[in-house]
């Protein structure tokens, strides 16, 4: 991808408009709460449903109320007088729409990054991270994720890299970083018949004190100060898909139980401890248009954040922090029918779905018909398409889609989710991230400060000043991040290295 010239005007607006009213500098909350002498927090744990819209969260709140009679978990807690609510502007250093590479990376050293780098600008400067300035002052850290643990959400509060994707050095990387918890999935990272290298990263781990998990009975019953468990060569599997599936309700842990055991292994630590939460599938249920992966997932976040906030209540010295990096796919429940009678009946179809799109796609196989689609989806997702609507994702198969002169709807997965959109009224407004500012909400001591609107990069300044830790990573205009990318792009080859890793 070349830099055109109308993209970097673009991208110089946006700078424009932010520094022309005067809102650079930390937010007016952050300085209040300061002169009111807020207490500092031992401990910081930092939430993130990777890719969370608002109207996921809403459409989780509406969907618990109606089928099981209660509200979100997020949504009663919104409710609590101790706890603080804003927003969070979400931009990178290359556009209004980040990425998660550099969306984490915002946090993990307060400066807006290039799409798809960690921690790092296009001239190879690398900044310092938030996990390796708290482990210099003795705080242990932590990362959680239903991701791979080399991915970019969990890589961007420890690890500087030209690429996100360079997973097999972020994994190695990951041992002299000062991260003493690692759960999640990643597999394929660490197990030398998988490593490009053949390096055996498990071993290098266990070799310096970690109590190595490759199960859930292995995690629920290994007991240590540093641990790394993995599940799952990839992703974790979606939540929908554990639900409906003994063996991995067998072999893999919840996001529940892997945060659990971070706090175990964490929670005794003098100088407190640092720990990043990720609920990394929502984002990838938003990418898929997958109403049953993204809102199982979004549940299932929830359930982990039950135990994060119990665990803060109980302490008092923690700081809790819950927040998205950025919106993805644009879900969005729609008015339908006379008098819009038949919304609420559409979300109510999310209880008959017992799998995400993956394993239906893999029923289908190379044999999508009419007959075969409409059979599929009834017995994976409990509606009955019409033939006309079997017909069009038939066609999307064969890439001659009726939308695919349109460029966010082209590909099978959302034709697939238009056409189960007539069904459910939730439609998407892309396979991509948007723009959107994210819910933050807070507790603890120090949450006061989240209040208002508040830039990403800012959350870097919040949490070193609860550990009185002063500092202050180089900064690059968009323009000379561009010139240095573009010499990077004649120099390496970009597909190779997965540098071109801007949409997830
Ligand atoms: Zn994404």
């Amino acid at each position: 991808m070349k830099i055109s010239r109308r993209s970097l005007i673009g991208a110089s607006a946006a700078g424009l408009a932010s520094s022309a009213l005067g809102l650079s500098g930390l937010q007016p909350s952050f300085e209040r709460a300061r002169k009111k002498g807020a207490k500092n927090p031992k401990n910081i744990i930092f939430c993130v449903v990777d890719g969370m819209a608002i109207q996921t969260m809403s459409m989780a709140n509406q969907y618990q109320q109606m089928v099981l009679g209660h509200p979100s978990y997020w949504a009663s807690l919104l409710n609590q007088d101790y706890v603080t609510s804003g927003l969070e502007e979400t931009s990178s250093l290359n556009s209004l729409v980040t990425d998660s590479a550099a969306a984490s990376s915002s946090w993990g050293s307060g400066r807006h990054i290039w799409n798809g780098m960690l921690n790092i600008y296009p001239d190879g400067t690398e900044l310092r991270t938030l996990v390796s300035l708290m482990h210099e002052q003795g705080v242990r850290c932590g990362l959680v994720t239903t991701t791979a643990i080399t991915d970019a959400t969990p890589a961007g509060f420890a690890i500087s890299s030209i690429s996100r994707g360079l997973e097999d050095e972020i994994a190695e990387k990951y041992l002299k970083s000062g991260v003493d918890v690692l759960l999640g999935g990643g597999t394929s990272h660490f197990a030398p018949e998988k490593r490009k290298d053949g390096k055996d990263m498990f071993a290098e781990f266990a070799k310096v004190g970690f109590a190595v998990s490759r199960s859930r009975d292995e995690l629920l019953a290994k007991k240590g100060k540093k641990l790394l468990g993995l599940f799952s060569d990839g992703s974790i599997p979606y939540t929908v898909d554990r639900n409906n599936t003994p063996e991995i309700k067998r072999d893999v842990p919840t996001l529940a139980e892997m945060v659990t055991a971070a706090l175990e292994a964490l929670k005794d630590s003098p100088k407190g401890f640092l720990l990043q939460l990720e609920g990394g599938r929502v984002d990838h249920g938003g990418h898929a248009n997958d109403l049953a992966a993204l809102l199982y997932d979004q549940m299932a976040f929830e359930e982990a954040l039950k135990v994060v906030v119990d665990f803060a209540l109980k302490d008092g010295e923690t700081l809790v922090i819950v927040t998205a990096d950025h919106a993805t796919g644009g879900p969005s429940l729609n008015g339908a029918g006379k008098e819009y009678i038949e919304s609420t009946g559409g979300l109510k179809l999310l209880s008959g779905m017992k799998s995400s799109y993956g394993p239906l796609q893999a029923d289908l196989g190379n044999t999508f018909t009419r007959g075969n689609v409409q059979d599929a989806v009834e017995a994976r997702l409990g509606i009955k398409l019409s033939g006309e609507e079997a017909e069009a994702i038939v066609a999307a198969k064969k890439n001659d889609s009726p939308l695919k002169s349109a460029q966010f709807l082209a590909p099978l997965g959302m034709t697939l989710a238009a056409m189960l959109g007539n069904h459910t009224k939730v439609t998407w407004t892309s396979g991509n991230h948007t723009s959107d500012h994210v819910l933050v909400t807070a507790l603890g001591p120090g949450s006061e400060q989240v209040a208002g609107v508040t830039k990403n990069v800012h959350f870097f300044d919040l949490m070193l000043a609860t550990k009185g830790i002063k500092w202050s990573n180089p900064t690059m205009t968009f323009e000379d991040a561009s010139r240095h990318y573009e010499k990077l792009q004649s120099e390496v080859n970009l597909e190779a290295s997965s540098l071109g890793y801007g949409t997830l």
